[in-house]
């Protein structure tokens, strides 16, 4: 029996032919492994890891691998227009800002229900750079997002339905988990561009969700959209399901100038400031009267 359980040297699997695998690795797609494998098979010898144990660490790497190549993708096709994230944000300089809210926004829940968040604050106090933080985590937590300016979509749709292409269009801003929609409110909506963002809104309605920033409180936005009518609808849908965040509080920038010694302390630049340091301190993406929210 003893013969038969062990096997002669002539019966030992040949010494494995690392060409032949890494061939078959690339055929399986299996780049971490493949690229690795020298490596990973000394890991798994000193650390004596059993086969299944050595199976999970190839694996690991590998999804490690692919989730990077997709986080790396998908940031790239978000179109974010600034490099910003969650830990930069200072949330000590915004207490208006429920830190504890970002952080459950960040876990992607609320594009999993299809739920709306909706950011109102005055221009400088964060509202793109939450939207943007909360779009990278959206990505990391394993969703698609589309980041676009509200200006920058409203002219893509109007365009789109004067050439007969609204359909494609509409499919196009749909097809990601998260659309970001950002700065809603610097300039009136031309009424047929209300309709045609509702179109897209009710798309959306409870099968994709929207992040969307505004200057203006929702009681103002029936003047934004010239129609309260359609600003109703637009609201209807995206308060159904929504977070809402408000913040109040000055600009970060007039912040930090005014910690520079460049202002006053009212937040308008000082009268006995030179004019081009009043023009350094205003913000340069301020509209020329930027209104509070209510
Ligand atoms: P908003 O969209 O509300 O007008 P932004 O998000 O564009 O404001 O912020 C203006 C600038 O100030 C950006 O560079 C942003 O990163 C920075 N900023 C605003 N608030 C904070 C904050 N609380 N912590 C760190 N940076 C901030
Ligand atoms: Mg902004």
């Amino acid at each position: 029996m003893s013969v038969l359980c062990t096997p002669a040297p002539d019966d030992l699997p040949p010494p494995p032919d690392l060409t032949r695998l890494a061939a078959m690795l690339s055929r399986l797609k299996l780049t971490a492994i493949r690229d690795q494998l020298d490596t990973l098979l000394a890991e798994a010898a000193r650390r004596e890891l059993t086969l299944a144990e050595t199976l999970a660490l190839l694996c690991e790497r590998e999804i490690a691998r692919k989730d990077e190549r997709r986080i790396e993708m998908a940031l790239g096709l978000a179109r974010f227009p600034m490099v910003r994230d969650l830990a930069g944000y200072d949330f000590g300089a915004q207490p208006a800002v429920d830190k504890q809210q970002i952080r459950e926004l960040a876990t992607g829940r609320f594009v999993a229900n299809g739920e709306a968040v909706l950011i109102l604050g005055p221009p400088g106090v964060g509202k793109t750079h939450l939207s943007v933080g909360i779009g990278r985590a959206v990505i990391t937590a394993g969703y698609t997002v589309l980041f676009t300016p509200a200006t920058a979509l409203i002219a893509q749709l109007v365009k789109a339905h004067a050439e007969g292409r609204l359909e494609e269009r509409l499919i196009h801003y749909c097809k990601p988990k998260l659309l970001i929609i950002d700065e809603l409110g610097y300039l009136p909506v031309e009424p047929d561009a209300a309709h045609v963002l509702f179109q897209l809104v009710s798309r959306r309605y409870e099968r994709g969700s929207i992040l969307l920033t505004s200057n203006r409180a929702v009681s103002e936005w029936g003047s934004v959209f010239g129609d309260p009518v359609v600003a109703t609808a637009i609201l209807d849908r995206l308060l159904h399901h929504s977070h809402v965040l408000t913040i109040r509080g000055e600009s970060y920038r007039l912040r930090e100038k005014r910690r520079a010694g460049l202002l006053g302390t009212t937040g308008a630049p000082s009268a006995t400031r030179a004019p081009s340091i009043a023009r350094a301190a205003r913000s340069p993406d301020a509209p020329p009267t930027p209104p509070g929210v209510s």
